[in-house]
């Protein structure tokens, strides 16, 4: 199954530094499980902490180095 996706899920989810974020949206088509979600209506970018993976693609494509993986505190 998932068991790779499953264990990083558990451990590392993504931050986004909102005052570093220009708006230019770039890490939204990088996100393949739909974590990254961006609201029309308020102009700004919404994080799924739930949706996330911590797969870190977004963290690669974004140019101002917004976002980051940190560990995930699991209850
Ligand atoms: S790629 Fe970075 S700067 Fe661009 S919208 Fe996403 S988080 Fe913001
Ligand atoms: S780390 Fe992966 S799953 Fe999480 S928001 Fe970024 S691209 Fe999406």
């Amino acid at each position: 199954m998932q068991s790779t996706d499953t264990q990083t899920r558990q451990q590392y989810c993504i931050e986004l530094e909102e005052t570093l974020c220009d708006g230019c949206r770039k890490c939204l088509p990088a996100c393949s499980y739909t974590a990254l979600i961006w609201v029309r209506a308020s102009d700004e970018l919404l994080v799924d902490i739930w949706a996330c993976t911590g797969c870190g693609s977004c963290v690669t494509v974004c140019p101002q180095k917004a976002l980051s993986l940190q560990p995930r505190n699991v209850g």
